[in-house]
């Protein structure tokens, strides 16, 4: 596996960055997780612009231009004779001192790691997953908003953990209103009384662009769609429930807190949106 590492490639063994670096310190810095369907990054522009809003947003300069990031994404799967792969580019605030001063790191690193997916099971795509609530709320969006796809990820790791303590391997995150916000690493949609809904923006969850293709999916195929706040109880009552995400595409969710959800079976239209959107993946 080759990586890069600003502008350059280097094993996994000796792919590394300083421990001065403030996304090792502090967390300071951002990231996107990206797919490849048949040697083409699927939405590749949009997760770039994602990756610039967010470094917008925390005063971080990107030494590339979006262009010269595109390039060094594909380049990274040639060079890895990759083309259906999984894609973590991250971007630190790179090396200062132990302060906390931003203005003394200079030097902002780009990393680039494409690798072969691990993906759930594909038991719990024809099961669904079970889960459960965790205690730990998504951070509030006047703290860090959570659209900074920041490698500050420690809530969404306790969150997780949570959910692991009881054999869960997904969790929901509820915001600090209680209203449903999102799992550990994906968006959550329910199918109820014929209306697709999915927490909106303000609910503090991560904007995602599997959501928004979900949406997009939905629009062209007349199916009504609802962005709006939701509660554990509009889950409970739905009758289908799935997670997106770019890792999972769409993954049924059939029990949330112990309480199956439709007929406690993946939905038909969580396999039919499901069908579509691998379909648009190979666009
Ligand atoms: N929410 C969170 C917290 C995430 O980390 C992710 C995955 N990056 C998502 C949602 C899904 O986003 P996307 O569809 O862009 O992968």
């Amino acid at each position: 596996m080759q990586i890069y590492i600003s502008g350059q490639y280097f094993s996994k063994e000796n792919a590394a960055v300083s421990v001065f670096d403030h996304g090792f310190l502090y967390g300071d810095g951002i990231f996107e997780g990206m797919r490849a369907y048949s040697g083409k990054v699927f939405r590749h522009r949009e997760h770039l612009q994602r990756l610039w809003e967010s470094a917008r947003s925390i005063f971080l300069q990107i030494p590339l231009t979006p262009e010269e990031m595109e390039n060094a994404v594909n380049e990274t799967l040639r060079v890895n004779g990759l083309k259906d792969a999984y894609i973590r580019l991250i971007v630190t605030r790179g090396a200062g001192t132990l302060g906390l001063d931003a203005d003394l790191c200079k030097n902002p690193q780009v990393i680039i790691i494409a690798d072969k997916l691990s993906l759930y099971p594909r038991e719990f795509y024809e099961k669904g997953l079970e889960i459960v609530t965790a205690s730990t709320t998504r951070t509030n969006p006047g703290m860090l908003s959570p659209q900074v796809k920041s490698l500050n990820y420690l809530n969404n790791i306790m969150a997780k953990i949570e959910g692991h303590l009881v054999g869960s391997v997904e969790v929901l995150l509820l915001n600090s209103k209680g209203e449903v916000a999102e799992a550990s690493g994906d968006n959550i949609f329910i199918w109820k009384r014929g209306v697709l809904h999915t927490p909106p923006s303000d609910a503090g969850i991560l904007e995602g662009i599997t959501r928004r293709v979900v949406l997009e999916i939905a629009a062209e195929l007349g199916i009504k769609t609802k962005e709006a706040a939701m509660t554990r109880h509009d889950i409970y009552t739905a009758d289908e429930c799935f997670l997106t995400g770019s890792a999972a595409e769409l993954i049924p969710v059939v029990k949330l807190d112990g309480r199956p959800i439709g007929g406690g079976k993946p939905g038909t239209l969580t396999k039919k949106l499901l069908a579509r959107f691998q379909e648009e993946t190979l666009k």
